[in-house]
């Protein structure tokens, strides 16, 4: 579904990604962890096609979006949905007009189907009867959520979450964390989920990819990953332990 062939990428003169090699499969859930500064928000808008690698192939499905115009992107991207960092909601618009935005901008659908979409998707992440209200009204969890609605509007074959529980305590990562799963389990997607929290990883993750300076040293299931080896890795247990 997702392939990666020796994709670097630098800024000016200095390489943050060095040979990354990684293939996800369809359905599965990767987690991609790492810390602060290692690469993983950068792997991740390659991914999305929000840069372009310095060298490489970025295949998604039978295209290799590293060649492909500003156009193409566009229309590869209405398959992906994104979760960022920060929620990235508009301010002054109701949770629904929100979920609804990309919609509108996209395509020429009834405004009675995006309605019911808007519904649709608002129930799946466990807010009903939020559509009339404001963001500033929610809470971080509340708004983690109406960006998740937000991103499967068009019904995605990709989603893709940056650090989706930033900024959450421990309580509400759960929440996020079960609701990532559900989210999965219901609409069958692929998902790529960017994180520095090894707990969530483990919960989530099918696969566990672990990047450290720019290098992808880890990449298993989370059953081998806990066990292995690799001093580098067992430090990264070690500290979120
Ligand atoms: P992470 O998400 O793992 O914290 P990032 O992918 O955001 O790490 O950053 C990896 C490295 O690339 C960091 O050293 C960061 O400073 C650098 N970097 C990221 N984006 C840019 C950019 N647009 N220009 C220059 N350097 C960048
Ligand atoms: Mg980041």
């Amino acid at each position: 579904m997702i392939r990666l062939v020796d994709v670097c990428k630098s800024f000016g003169e200095k390489e943050v990604l060095h040979h990354i090699n990684l293939t996800i499969e369809e359905g599965e859930t990767l987690a991609i962890i790492g810390g602060s500064g290692s690469g993983k928000s950068t792997l991740l808008r390659l991914l999305i096609g929000l840069i372009r690698p310095t060298a490489g192939e970025i295949w998604i499905g039978d295209q290799d979006i590293a060649q492909l115009t500003e156009k193409e992107l566009d229309k590869v991207r209405l398959h992906m949905g994104m979760v960022f960092q920060y929620s990235a909601l508009f301010d002054s618009m109701t949770v629904g007009d929100n979920v609804a935005f990309g919609l509108r901008e996209h395509t020429d659908l009834p405004e009675t189907e995006i309605q019911r979409i808007v519904t649709e998707k608002l129930h799946l992440v466990g807010l009903d009867n939020a559509a009339q209200r404001m963001p500033s009204e929610l809470s971080g969890g509340m708004k983690k959520r109406v960006s998740l609605a937000r991103a499967i509007a068009f019904g995605p074959d990709i989603i893709f979450y940056d650090e989706p529980s930033s900024g959450l305590d421990p309580l509400m990562t759960a929440k996020i964390d079960e609701l990532i799963l559900h989210t999965q389990q219901t609409l069958d997607v692929t998902s790529v989920v960017v994180t520095h929290d090894m707990v969530s990883a483990c919960r989530i993750a099918d696969r566990i990819a672990m990047v450290h300076e720019g290098s992808i040293i880890a990449l298993d299931t989370v059953e081998n990953i806990k066990q292995s080896k690799d001093e580098r890795v067992r430090a990264f247990f070690r500290t979120v332990a």
